[in-house]
């Protein structure tokens, strides 16, 4: 068989986890639904018509998630998570190359490159900040620019005047607002004002359904009206939909978990805040090697290649789980004191 080579040279997408007791790795909810919720979704699925096909464009999720956000149905697309939505977005767009700012999420590589577009990279800054400048000069004679507020896995948000700076290009942008409910800065609105803004979103955090695969994309009347067109039908299933329906009509019980997170956040933060990069998710990317040290601690944490090699990024825990991680880096930092003062600066 005669395999093209965009496929061939492609890497499958492998995260498959350690079998570690703590899992910080993945940026999940420390907590599965609250019982009240699983109920609700029960009754819920036990009426659902399992026999029919569900609204080839989710029809009924759009609504409430138009409702969740003021403003209307055609400014809505639902996917089997946001990176669904990813691939999607790719479809619409004219030229040879988009432009990414790593570090940051690997899916915005993966998904242009199998759509047949080079990824040109404007990393960012030392404190991990966008350079508007050289973004500008990138884009011009690109497709499309990716950009991720808060930023996985820098955990910073980027500003909002310099996010304008950018749609006032005219270039499409792809904001990627995963994190948003832990920093409570989305730049949804600005899709009233800018036909060539996407923003992403999805249930896998703090909705904390990561297993249901649901995401949602908003942007304006036409852009949508474009990714109903590269959409395959019946994209995401019915009982995913009936989750999300019943989580958006009780978002409020949600809400005490992402406060608890952000406070427990601020608690790993201050502890190790020589070490911790500002963050407005929930996770932490810190200045400590210490993956295999954690491992053996049964606590898994993300490590990543290249500029990010002497680091990890750290999921905000249940209490517990988070009690155990600042024991352990602490044990780690103690251990490794005397390296500490010749190598790597901390911060
Ligand atoms: C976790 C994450 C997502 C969510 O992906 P889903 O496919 O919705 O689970 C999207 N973007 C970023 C940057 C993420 O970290």
């Amino acid at each position: 068989m005669t395999i093209r080579d965009r496929v061939k040279n492609l890497t499958p997408y492998s995260s498959e986890r350690e079998k570690t007791e703590i899992r910080l790795d993945k940026n999940e909810s420390p907590f599965s639904l609250p019982k009240q919720l699983k109920r609700r979704i029960m009754t819920q699925l036990k009426d659902l018509p399992f026999n029919r096909y569900p609204s080839s464009s989710s029809e009924g999720l759009r609504e409430k998630l138009a409702d969740f956000h003021s403003l209307n149905k055609e400014n809505v697309v639902a996917g089997s998570g946001s990176d669904q939505l990813i691939a999607y977005a790719v479809k619409l767009f004219s030229g040879d190359r988009v432009v990414i700012t790593p570090p940051t999420f690997s899916m915005y590589r993966f998904y242009s490159n199998l759509a047949g577009f080079d990824v040109l990279e404007v990393p960012l800054t030392e404190d991990f900040d966008l350079r508007p400048q050289q973004i500008k000069d990138a884009i011009r004679d690109s497709a499309a620019l990716f950009l991720c507020s808060p930023n996985n896995p820098t955990g910073n948000a980027f500003e909002r005047k310099t996010i304008v700076d950018l749609l006032e290009t005219g270039k499409p942008l792809i904001l990627d607002e995963a994190y948003v409910d832990f920093s409570g800065k989305s730049e949804i609105d600005l899709i009233k004002e800018y036909d060539n803004l996407i923003v992403l979103r999805t249930f896998s955090k703090a909705f904390g359904v990561a297993g249901a695969r649901i995401g949602y994309a908003v942007a304006s009347e036409t852009t949508v009206e474009h990714l109903l067109k590269v959409k395959p039908p019946y994209n995401l299933n019915s009982l995913s939909e009936t989750i999300a329906e019943v989580l958006l009509d009780n978002h409020e019980i949600i809400q005490d978990r992402v406060e608890f997170i952000k406070e427990e956040r601020n608690r790993i933060y201050e502890r190790f805040e020589k070490y911790s990069y500002p963050t407005e998710a929930n996770f932490l990317l810190m200045d400590l090697d210490a993956h295999e040290f954690l491992l053996e601690k049964g606590i898994g944490v993300r490590k990543f290649p290249g500029r990010l090699a002497d680091k990890i990024r750290v999921t905000v825990g249940t209490k517990k789980e988070n009690d155990r991680l600042i024991e352990s880096l602490e044990e780690f930092i103690e251990s490794r004191t005397s390296s500490r003062l010749s190598g790597q600066q901390g911060r």
